[in-house]
């Protein structure tokens, strides 16, 4: 890895962030706050919530076995994805490099933040060699970005591959572990240790079933989670969210019982799935979610579309030409998607 301040933005390196009144006093007790121009009335929602957000990222740690201080919290996944080229990618200068297909999102952030963005096909089987991700790196490559389990395709990227990457690149490797909940895999992330230029994505929008609260999380060294603290918005995570994530947390072994729901419902549906006339194929998923080839995706996805059934149509997504996401839902949302698909005409 070539050193951090190397791969950090010079204008971030240096910059001197933004001091909130809440952050000056610390280590102090208090019991008279008069210096945020708050309201002494309507509490607790009148004062200005934890900018580090100490309490909800301690029991993020007991949960997800990672340290708080190897810990960044953010207004969904995306703020991390974001954030990742605002502290390191020179819009205009430096480039990324993603395998492809996977989540939209790295490619739109690059977009915005006018950062090159440089696609990688998958292989037939939806996995990832690490010579060819390599080999479209280049001295001005920040980011590499793997999505594991891969959403459009929802299986694993093999760990051997995704390993080699890490060790061989000389910037920062991104691993999304948006799915990690339903794979048979060991999390990347307890790997975190031993990979100074890993960066790994988890988020409180799949398994823990709270998309609306919106609440990512990024793990990786304390010196790289220092500088992601310098740039983002001083209270990026309000404090209902806060409060509801704490909440959820405790109520951990809930949420291990419906991912356990959710896989025997996955194993379920995709059986009566390729038993359908519209069925090419199931592709493997190791998420909650599958992806499934069909005679006509455009025809099915509109045909869904007025029985009120909601798809995700990825037809013109490369290597998924013909194919349909499938969300696994509870077993009476999974059971009318099925009949309906039966009464499917051609
Ligand atoms: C759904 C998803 C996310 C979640 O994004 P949030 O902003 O946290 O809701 C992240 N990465 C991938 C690959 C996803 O599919």
């Amino acid at each position: 890895m070539k050193p951090l301040k190397e791969l950090t933005r010079p204008n971030i390196w240096n910059l001197a962030p933004y001091s909130s009144a809440r952050d000056e006093y610390s280590g102090h007790e208090a019991h008279v706050f008069l210096d945020a121009n708050e309201s002494p009335y309507n509490a607790p929602m009148n004062r200005y919530p934890d900018p580090l957000q100490r309490e909800l990222k301690e029991e993020i740690a007991t949960v997800k076995g990672i340290p708080a201080d190897y810990t960044f919290l953010g207004n969904g996944s995306d703020e991390a994805i974001d954030l990742l080229y605002r502290c390191f990618c020179r819009p205009g200068i430096d480039n990324v490099v993603a395998i492809e297909p996977t989540y939209g999102m790295y490619r739109v952030c690059a977009d915005v933040n006018d950062v090159e963005y440089r696609p990688v096909l998958l292989d037939d089987h939806y996995q990832m060699q690490a010579d060819r991700l390599l080999a479209a790196c280049d001295d001005n490559t920040k980011l590499v970005w793997i999505c594991s389990p891969n959403n459009p395709t929802g299986n694993d990227i093999d760990r051997e591959q995704v390993l080699r990457v890490i060790k061989a690149f000389q910037g920062l490797v991104v691993v999304d572990e948006a799915y990690s909940d339903f794979s048979r895999q060991r999390p990347l992330r307890f790997e975190l240790p031993q990979h100074p230029n890993l960066v790994v994505l988890n988020t409180m929008s799949k398994a823990w079933a709270s998309a609306a609260i919106r609440l990512g999380m990024a793990f990786a060294a304390p010196a790289i989670i220092n500088i992601f603290n310098k740039v983002k918005y001083p209270y990026n995570i309000n404090l209902l969210t806060q409060q509801q994530a704490m909440q959820t947390l405790k109520a951990r072994f809930d949420i291990d019982a419906w991912v356990q729901l959710i896989l025997q419902e996955r194993a379920q549906m995709m059986g009566a799935f390729r038993q359908l006339p519209i069925c090419r194929e199931v592709f493997p998923s190791d998420a909650n979610f599958f992806l499934a080839r069909v005679t006509d995706a455009q025809a099915i996805y509109d045909y869904l579309v007025q029985q009120g059934i909601i798809v995700r149509n990825r037809n013109r997504v490369k290597l998924c030409q013909e194919c349909l996401r499938i969300t696994v839902g509870t077993r009476a949302e999974n059971t009318e998607l099925l009949s309906a698909l039966r009464k499917f005409a051609e």
